[in-house]
């Protein structure tokens, strides 16, 4: 699959400059239009695992509005595997652009109740998920496990790692931020920021993907979910627009607006001591916000 180049854009602001320090934007967002940010990252090894052990269809998990669903249908179709979404919740009398652009990309779509679909997500029953589905490579929700995080790793490939003091990233099943705790230095801080609200487990599957104690130099903040996962309100919406004046740089408003506003917050709150340079990683999903109403964002 052909990645655009990965550029880095520095954000300028009273604030930062008062605070004394740096803030960079990696654009993971302008890789790929439809394989956005860290979900090409996420998918390369489960892709390659798939084809090593000789599968010819995949199988995954997500919601109505998930970039993993497209992303893995678009991956998908580019390797030659048939695709199929199980998606979260019983089907809806009209549908996202998420769940028509998977299956435009040619993924099945199969809709289960959120119990089912809870208890099969996972994935302590292969043997069931055989039964109900047929023979598939599994990829967890969100691409949640080791070849996620193996692929994630590279992201520090496309930088100077060494010169940043702090990454800072937009937090769903931890995957990403895992691999970017693995690849970082350890005088290098990992602050993630969870777009769910109240996430207990999180940070336990964090651990169980890091595969030791979590160190120090770890973070995580689960004070900016703007009351919920994919919730927004009308100061959310009003910071992704200024942001977007200020900066030209376009925020989704599941993730990476929140990761911003949370990143910016802790600026202020002079969690950053004066002399940083912290990188926050724009991890995409500028598709998921085809679910706003037309008109609300000025991009
Ligand atoms: C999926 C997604 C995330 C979450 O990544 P995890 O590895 O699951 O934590 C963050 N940002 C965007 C834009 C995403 O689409």
């Amino acid at each position: 699959m052909h990645i655009n180049p990965i550029g880095i854009d520095p954000l300028d602001n009273e604030l930062l400059r008062r605070k004394k320090v740096q803030l960079d934007i990696l654009r993971l967002d302008e890789i790929h239009p439809v394989v956005s940010g860290n979900k090409w990252f996420k998918l390369q090894y489960y892709l390659i695992d798939a084809t090593e052990k000789g599968y010819d269809s995949l199988l995954t998990f997500g919601g109505a509005y998930s970039n993993h669903i497209v992303a893995t249908a678009y991956a998908a179709r580019q390797h030659g595997f048939k695709a199929t979404g199980i998606i979260r919740g019983e089907a809806p009398k009209i549908w996202s652009p998420t769940l028509l652009e998977a299956t435009a990309l040619g993924m099945e779509l199969i809709f289960l109740p959120r119990k089912i679909f809870g208890t099969l997500k996972r994935n302590d029953f292969p043997e069931e998920l055989e039964q109900r589905f047929g023979k598939h490579y599994i990829i967890p929700e969100g691409g949640y496990g080791k070849p996620g995080v193996r692929g994630a790793q590279e992201i520090m490939d496309t930088i100077k790692p060494r010169y940043y003091t702090h990454f800072v990233a937009a937090v769903g099943t931890g995957t990403t931020l895992t691999g970017i705790l693995q690849s970082s230095k350890n005088d290098q801080q990992v602050v993630g920021i969870s777009a769910m609200k109240n996430n207990h487990g999180l940070e336990a599957e964090i651990r169980h993907l890091y595969e030791k104690p979590l160190p120090e130099r770890f973070y995580l903040f689960h004070d900016y979910h703007f009351d919920g996962f994919a919730k927004y309100n009308e100061a959310l919406i009003s910071f992704i627009n200024t942001f977007y004046l200020n900066s030209s740089v376009p925020l989704d408003f599941v993730y990476t607006a929140k990761m911003m506003y949370g990143a910016l917050d802790l600026v202020k709150k002079g969690f950053f001591p004066a002399g940083s340079s912290i990188l926050t990683i724009h991890s995409g999903g500028l598709q998921g916000n085809r679910s706003l109403k037309e008109g609300l964002l000025r991009f």
